[in-house]
């Protein structure tokens, strides 16, 4: 009798349980704002996950002879970087940035130094700035499209190109476009604005785990290294359908997809900008205020594709990493659309794995991208077998074809629907992250509903460091509220 009588309190609890903050995702914002809570003696948090890992878009899986990041991969920067704050003094980073070496797969072999830093460099002057780009003099001026200041500066590079340079540079076109969309994670460079306050953390910006791969971050903020872990309430498979009555003050109503129902006084919301997008209108009852869903349509929302490559061995130069990357020549182009393999001509790039000597990680970004998702395991393997045939054998006569491979499925998984933010050409991003960034507040002017995750981040965003800051600074904001009403209840 007793026992039943417990199963019943706790179905009766899981299922109507009242938390003081639930904090919803439990990615890298979300663990952040929870452990800064419990730090701070707000112990009644309870974290809800879809998913049946922690982690979001940090996902470190075992792959060839150890692990690879099919999610975050680098920590970018070190000066005032939380990742590098956490991680450096364990010496868990590697710094062993890689060079850059440009293919061209009509030759397969790597095109001549000073015709890839011009378009390296052409790529660099598409800056990001607030106000008028300096850079290239003022080729850029009056557009805020990157796009069209590709374009621009493209024509420029075309009139001062010798005649043996013109074939080259025309087909390098596309994929110029995607190398600027790489680090944005764009779909069409077209979608890209040159504004950003993005704020780039002084240091090296392409530290990876020494071992372990991205997963130590998740350790660290969980403190699985020390002493006295976290203790933290994450429930995972418990992906949230509803949040009612956010205006209500007292009880916020929380409905999973699975029925359970749930009350908190404080919600933290760190889903992907990506569900935000799909489901702001159907998840908050009542719609959000106007400034935040106008928000959420500002800011731009991409994704790309990311598969891991096992070699029988190591084909390319293991003392000096280099980034190999491949534009395809006008037969080329034509043989891959012959043969339905139109995808790969998002590929942008090759970088080696630390810790991982077997495995090459390709990078495919662009309109492309997102049809790879959707290939059989068959197409991938035959597409993959075309780049590394055409793009890089004829100069390293020891490559094999890739006996096994694991890709990233971003867009398609419905817990994030893409990879991270970028500033759009369809609204003004910067007002739009600083919005969201805003916490509700209830009629007594304590905060209710706060969007934390890295697109909230005005200055570092499209980071894990950005999504950790955001989650710590809205968990202080509940911290504050809470000191509040405490000396007002004094
Ligand atoms: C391919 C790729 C490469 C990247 N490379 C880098 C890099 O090298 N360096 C870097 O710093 N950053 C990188 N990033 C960006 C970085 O991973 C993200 O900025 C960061 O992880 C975002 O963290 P977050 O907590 O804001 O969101 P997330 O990590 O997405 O966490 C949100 C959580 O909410 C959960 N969720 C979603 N919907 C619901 C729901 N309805 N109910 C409950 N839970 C829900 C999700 O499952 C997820 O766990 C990369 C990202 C990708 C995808």
């Amino acid at each position: 009798m007793k026992n039943l009588l417990s199963f019943f309190l706790v179905s009766l609890c899981l299922n109507t349980c009242q938390c003081s903050v639930v904090v919803i995702g439990a990615g890298p914002a979300g663990i952040a704002a929870a452990a800064h809570l419990v730090d701070h003696g707000v112990n009644d948090v309870t974290v809800l996950e879809a998913e049946n890992r922690i982690g979001g878009r940090i996902n470190t899986i075992p792959f060839g002879d150890g692990v690879v990041d099919l999610g975050a991969e680098f920590c970018h920067g070190e000066v005032g970087n939380t990742v590098y704050e956490l991680a450096a003094p364990l010496n868990l980073l590697d710094s062993d940035t890689p060079g850059f070496e440009l293919h061209y797969s009509a030759n397969g072999l790597a095109v001549d130094h000073t015709f890839q830093e011009k378009l390296l460099n052409l790529t660099h002057s598409i800056v990001h700035k607030k106000g008028e780009n300096n850079q290239e003099g003022d080729a850029c001026k009056g557009t805020d499209k990157a796009k069209e200041c590709l374009d621009r500066l493209f024509e420029i590079l075309v009139k001062s190109a010798e005649m043996k340079e013109l074939q080259l540079l025309n087909q390098s076109y596309p994929w110029l476009g995607n190398y600027k969309c790489a680090s944005e994670s764009c779909l069409d460079l077209s979608e890209l604005s040159l504004h950003s306050d993005y704020e780039e953390c002084p240091g090296d910006q392409m530290l990876s785990f020494s071992s372990g791969g991205y997963r130590n971050v998740l350790d660290l903020l969980m403190r699985n290294h020390q002493q006295n872990p976290l203790k933290i309430d994450v429930r995972l498979q418990s992906k949230v359908a509803k949040i009612s009555h956010w205006n209500n003050g007292s009880s916020i109503s929380i409905t999973l997809q699975n029925g359970t129902n749930l009350s908190a006084k404080q919600v933290i919301f760190t889903p992907s900008l990506g569900v935000l997008k799909k489901h702001y209108k159907s998840m908050f009852h009542p719609s959000l205020p106007e400034q935040y869903q106008s928000a959420i349509e500002a800011i731009g929302y991409g994704t790309m594709t990311k598969i891991a490559l096992l070699f029988e061995d190591t084909w390319w130069n293991k003392e000096h990493p280099k980034i190999l990357s491949c534009f395809f020549s006008a037969k080329h182009v034509l043989l891959s659309t012959k043969n339905n393999l139109t995808w790969i001509q998002s590929f942008t790039g090759l970088t080696t794995v630390q810790d991982n000597p077997k495995v090459l990680m390709s990078w495919f970004v662009g309109k492309e991208s997102p049809r790879i998702e959707d290939l059989t395991p068959e197409e991938v393997l035959k597409g993959l077998n075309f780049i590394v045939t055409y793009c890089f054998k004829p100069s390293f006569p020891k490559l094999t074809l890739p006996k096994k491979f694991v890709r990233s499925q971003w867009r398609n998984n419905h817990n994030f629907l893409g990879t991270y933010s970028y500033e759009s050409v369809r609204g003004d991003s910067r007002t739009g992250r600083l919005n969201l960034g805003e916490a509700i507040k209830n009629e007594e002017g304590v905060p209710v509903l706060l969007f934390a995750g890295e697109a909230t981040n005005s200055v570092n965003f499209a980071t894990v460091h950005g999504a950790i800051d955001s989650g710590r600074k809205v968990a202080e904001r509940v911290v504050t509220s809470r000191s509040q009403e405490k000396k007002e209840e004094d």
